[in-house]
């Protein structure tokens, strides 16, 4: 069987790993050059810990990860507006939690398959024809393939969606999470400011508890906490 993924972000590259585990041999295709780095942090557990520790991904996940010990809002000039201790999750989740850069997760997901499969990095698909005998694929550079199952993990504004179902428009409901930025703007203090996180490499046991790592800009989830907010931007998982 002949499975074409498109994004090669998280879900992409992980997908593709256990496909290659039971016997397929995937074609991935991305969109951007080569893969993303910077960015984010994430926090990881439940779910997505357990299946990262079936692929074997620990211990390099611990090596670059964070074991993080404040979550502090700050407003422009750096001083604490609010915060909260992180030992709880660790508690919560029996020491399962770790916080670590997107691109690193995504890159140590790709290292474990880049070998093994077909790669196409700088190309997207702008059309499917879907047939009896497969899935016509007409990619912006490579051309025409074939394929019996096309997969879209390419993110939130998926384009195999939007080839498959129609414009997102249509699919309002389903990202209902994100507010409109004049929602966000509306809510006066705090909307400049970013928030940073107090963290330690995961493999330093007594790191000084001052070493501020990985400043991100969480804008949702900063104005649920300063205007009091919930639901709607609130940070869901
Ligand atoms: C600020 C922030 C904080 C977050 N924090 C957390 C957290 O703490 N914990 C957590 O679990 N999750 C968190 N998330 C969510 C998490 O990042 C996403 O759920 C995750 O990245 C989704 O993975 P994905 O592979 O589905 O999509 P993505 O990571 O978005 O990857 C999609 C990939 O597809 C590529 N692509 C896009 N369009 C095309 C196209 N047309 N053709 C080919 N390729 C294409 C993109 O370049 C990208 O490489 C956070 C997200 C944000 C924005």
């Amino acid at each position: 069987m002949k499975i074409l993924i498109s994004g090669a972000g998280i879900a992409g590259p992980t997908l593709a790993y256990w496909l290659k585990r039971y016997g397929f041999t995937p074609t991935l295709v991305e969109r951007a050059p080569g893969l993303r780095s910077g960015g984010y942090v994430i926090d990881f557990w439940g779910l997505g810990y357990d299946i990262a520790e079936m692929m074997g991904l620990f211990p390099a996940l611990s090596r670059v990860g964070y074991h993080m010990q404040e979550l502090r809002v700050v407003d422009s000039d750096n001083a604490r507006v609010a915060g909260f201790g992180t030992r709880v999750f660790s508690e919560l989740t029996g020491g399962r939690f770790i916080t670590v850069g997107r691109s690193d997760l995504c890159r140590l997901i790709f290292e474990t398959i880049q070998r093994d499969c077909d790669v196409i990095f700088d190309d997207c698909i702008v059309k499917l024809e879907d047939d009896t005998a497969g899935i016509g694929v007409t990619f912006e550079r490579s051309g025409e393939r074939r394929f019996d199952l096309v997969v879209g993990t390419d993110g939130l504004h998926s384009g195999v969606r939007r080839l498959a179902y129609g414009p997102q428009d249509a699919m309002r409901r389903a990202s209902a999470i994100w507010s409109p930025p004049s929602k966000r703007q509306a809510t006066g203090r705090g909307t400049s400011a970013s928030m940073s996180f107090m963290a330690s490499r995961a493999g330093r046991s007594h790191a000084s508890p001052s070493t501020r790592i990985a400043p991100c800009s969480y804008s949702y989830s900063l104005v649920s906490l300063t205007s009091g907010t919930t639901s709607a931007r609130r940070k869901q998982f």
